[in-house]
């Protein structure tokens, strides 16, 4: 599972790897970008809290967030 965190208000979702892997897949654009999702609680931008994408682009939410 790979966590992802609401950018807007910190939500925790678990979305399963192949999930994730079969958005990556099918994102051809761009690839600074991680696979996406939309927090259920408020619409804002969730983002992987460590993911390793199919192409070896990592990304962290430390990227992205200042705590
Ligand atoms: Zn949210």
């Amino acid at each position: 599972m790979i966590s992802y965190i609401c950018l807007e208000c910190r939500e925790n979702e678990e979305i399963p790897l192949d999930v994730v892997r079969t958005m990556d897949a099918m994102d051809d654009g761009d690839s600074m970008v991680p696979p996406q999702f939309s927090c259920e609680k408020c619409g804002g931008t969730m983002y992987p809290e460590y993911y390793k994408g199919l192409h070896g682009n990592e990304y962290k939410i430390t990227d992205v967030l200042d705590e």
